[in-house]
């Protein structure tokens, strides 16, 4: 969708673990340290750590690490990141929650997990795969799927990795957990040793590009929450971990395509743009719903790219984004109830 540029929204965040986090390493499991890197030696396999934060490292490094005399200092010694992916998956999740407590009696956001197409939630994923001669599928798509994307469609916001900040690495962790035999309920064997990051900070850089207003307006309701901390990330959430507080670093900058400046104070989504979006084809094509533009604080102005031509910018500190989506609406009543994809395609 969208051939070019309209429109796009660029910030970093800083992602602070208050609890212990923990994004496991995938490529570390039970047998590494049951037989294959430990040797089945129980002097080694002992103070082996069950689980242990993903990083950049090569499998040999991380292998040196676990078995390392030491391992909770030689695998705090190794590169840590968060993921993007892993963000995307929980941030998704939680602005599905939000909007799903908007729905009376009509289901307007569809389960990305719900494979069975005659649920009244089923996924965009699948449900547009069985559209007949579908050409646009982001018309189709229910709002967090035109936000996050689906098989069917790109995603407009990209969420890059968490890397640590240097001044900030915080510390690695071990906390042990008794081992519950699922069957019998009784508690067994060694405990169980994760480790995991503490006091760590991460920037991940955030860029949200063709967007419509209300993407505007489920992001701001997003970085409330994730300021509140009221997003966790990662496992063990049960247990306490994956408490994180992420707030704006800096300022926020809002970038208009095209050959005119934009009016001051005035932010337009793809609905509103002067020229596309007051063709009739346009907003049929891709099902786009014009909306009062978002009102900007009245002392900015869009200022034009010093190196590149046809590129306006204008900055906001978090406060002042923070102000302005609340002036616009999701334009949830006019948000097609799930049940009209694919009847609703306009050829
Ligand atoms: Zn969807």
């Amino acid at each position: 969708m969208l051939m070019h540029p309209y429109n796009e929204l660029t910030f970093r965040l800083n992602v602070d673990a208050i609890s212990p986090l923990l994004i496991k390493e995938g490529r570390y499991t039970e047998t590494h340290k049951k037989t294959t890197w430990s040797g089945g030696l129980d002097e080694v396999k002992n103070r082996m750590p069950n689980v242990i934060p993903i990083s950049r490292a090569t499998e040999d490094e991380i292998k040196k690490a676990v078995t390392d005399p030491a391992p909770l200092t030689a695998v705090g010694k190794l590169s840590f990141f968060v993921p993007g992916s892993s963000m995307r998956g929980a941030w998704r999740s939680h602005l599905e929650r939000i909007l799903r407590s908007f729905e009376t009696d009509t289901a307007k956001i569809c389960d990305p997990l719900e494979e069975d197409e005659r649920e009244a939630d089923a996924s965009c994923s699948r449900v547009l795969t069985l559209c007949e001669d579908l050409r646009v599928p982001y018309s189709q798509s229910c709002p967090v799927c035109r936000l996050f994307g689906s098989t069917m469609q790109a995603s407009r916001i990209s969420i890059g990795d968490g890397e640590v900040d240097r001044k900030q690495p915080g510390r690695l962790v071990q906390r042990e957990h008794v081992r519950i035999n699922r069957r019998t309920g009784a508690v067994g064997g060694a405990p169980l040793k994760f480790f995991a990051l503490q006091e760590t900070r991460f920037h991940v850089d955030v860029r949200l590009r063709n967007f419509e207003l209300s993407h505007v307006v489920m992001l701001g309701m997003l970085l409330t929450d994730l300021k509140l901390s009221n997003v966790p990330l990662g496992s063990g959430k049960n247990k306490g971990y994956g408490k994180v507080r992420a707030t704006v670093d800096g300022d926020m900058t809002l970038t208009c395509f095209g050959l005119e400046r934009p009016p001051d104070t005035l932010l337009r989504g793809v609905a509103e743009h002067p020229v596309e979006a007051q063709r009739k084809w346009f907003q049929d094509r891709y099902h786009v719903v014009p909306q009062n533009p978002l009102q900007l604080p009245a002392h900015k102005q869009w200022s034009p790219d010093k190196e590149a031509p046809w590129r306006f910018h204008l900055g906001l500190s978090f406060d002042e984004f923070d102000a302005a989506w609340r002036t616009t609406s999701l334009n949830w009543s006019k948000v097609p109830a799930l049940a009209a994809r694919c009847e609703a395609e306009v050829q």
